[in-house]
């Protein structure tokens, strides 16, 4: 606030995080592209398909206590109810049985229970004689039945297309009978990092060099299994180099994902170079606190996002807006995270004009378990050591110039 005004002056000429997010979303254009895989190599991918279940679920009536079948209509006025025992059914048994009417059979959970037994009587509550039974509570016909269908009838929709299969996923699929799911074929992402300074970790830096730290980031957040990964590594900002290495990823890759070079600076070859090879080009200024510059662009099939160099900007950029439209171009449907509900355990005050996303940690809960938030440096737009100390960013809306401590924000944990 140097220049004594509490507001970015020129916040007003950039686009709204809102607005950045949708026209980045308008060009990136979902796959089509599918293929059919056993369910166990479908792991990790983007399900193509609705599915409705096969099979009813559970199959057949079973049991859902380890102990006793029985017949209510067998039972007298007690108080006691005796019954022999006439037979044992276990998970995986066929339920087939010759018990005739009076008896009980023993019965385990998962066991089918055969159609004219009407209740299982839990084996806590039975005293076991030398060959049967005894209890005192006179069980309800249906007790302690899961019947077939009653989970989810055969037919039923489980799963829409566009989720990503995990654990959860893999499991509804597998217990709805899916041998095999149609999936959307692999994401081709092609990534580089532009910038003559950058030196890998290991090596000795030399005078004004940096470690590169944005391509080791990039490969962690698209370690995914619907991902086909080609890493193109570091480029010199040399334009004929870029040039290069950028037609080559346009021949080839679904998502090309730069970092650097994207501002309006000397070096900053991006946009002009992928204007020369044909691409269509958008660079948007966006009001958002870090990562003014976020570009993106197309060539035939391949989509172009360049990311600031900043490796906090381009973190927060890429969350924010780039990795939803990696999403979407990979046929994922609800890609963005849900923010949380948080209060500040400071006051704020800060320039209005750009939405921040201010990395926190959390300091303690309310009284009713909402997280309390302690905002880290606000000069922090090159220091990624800081995101790897913070709990999340914390969502500070563009018109926000001041906030008392206990305040509400919206908050998205990492
Ligand atoms: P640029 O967007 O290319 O102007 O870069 C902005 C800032 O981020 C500069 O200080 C760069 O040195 C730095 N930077 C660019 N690329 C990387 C990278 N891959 N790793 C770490 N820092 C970078
Ligand atoms: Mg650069």
């Amino acid at each position: 606030m140097a220049d004594g005004c509490a507001c970015d002056r020129h916040a007003h000429m950039y686009l709204t995080v809102e607005d950045a997010l949708r026209r980045g979303l308008s060009v990136a254009d979902p796959l089509t592209d599918t293929e059919t895989l056993p369910l166990i190599d479908a792991i990790g991918r983007v399900l193509a398909q609705d599915c409705t279940s096969k099979v009813d679920m559970p199959a057949f009536d079973n049991s859902a206590m380890d102990g006793y079948a029985v017949r209510t209509c067998d039972l007298g006025n007690g108080p006691l109810f005796e019954l022999p025992l006439a037979g044992r059914i276990a998970a995986g048994d066929s339920g087939a049985h010759d018990a005739p009417a009076g008896s009980a059979l023993r019965i385990f959970t998962g066991a089918p229970v055969p159609p004219d037994f009407d209740a299982v009587v839990m084996q806590e509550d039975c005293d076991a004689l030398i060959d049967g039974i005894r209890f005192s509570r006179r069980p309800k016909p249906g007790q302690h039945i899961r019947r077939a269908g009653e989970d989810l009838k055969a037919d039923a929709p489980i799963l829409r297309r566009g989720c990503e299969i995990t654990a959860r996923e893999v499991a509804a699929l597998a217990s709805a009978g899916y041998g095999e799911v149609t999936v959307y074929r692999k994401l081709k992402v092609t990534i580089f990092s532009t910038g003559s300074e950058l030196k890998q970790p290991g090596e000795t830096l030399g005078p004004g060099q940096i470690y590169n730290s944005n391509r080791y980031m990039l490969r962690a957040l698209l370690d995914k299994p619907w991902i086909a990964l080609t890493d193109k590594g570091p480029v010199e900002d040399n334009p004929a180099k870029l040039e290069r290495v950028l037609r080559e990823a346009c021949d080839s890759a679904d998502l090309i994902i730069t970092t650097g070079g994207v501002s309006v600076g000397d070096e900053d070859h991006m946009p002009r170079v992928f204007g020369e090879i044909g691409g269509q080009v958008d660079v948007m200024k966006v009001a958002m606190k870090p990562g003014k510059p976020i570009m993106f662009g197309r060539r035939g099939n391949a989509l172009y996002v360049g990311l600031p160099g900043n490796p906090v900007s381009a973190y927060v950029t890429w969350q924010i807006i780039g990795s939803q439209m990696m999403a979407r171009r990979a046929g994922l449907h609800h890609a963005s995270q849900t923010p949380q509900q948080a209060v500040l355990a400071e006051p704020l005050r800060r320039r209005s004009g750009r939405q921040e996303y201010r990395p926190v940690t959390i300091e303690g809960r309310t009284l009713d378990g909402t997280p309390r938030l302690r905002l880290m440096a606000p000069s922090y737009s090159g220091r990624v050591a800081l995101l790897a100390q913070a709990d999340g960013l914390a969502v500070i809306p563009a018109e926000t110039e001041e906030l008392s401590e206990g305040h509400g924000l919206t908050f998205l944990r990492f």
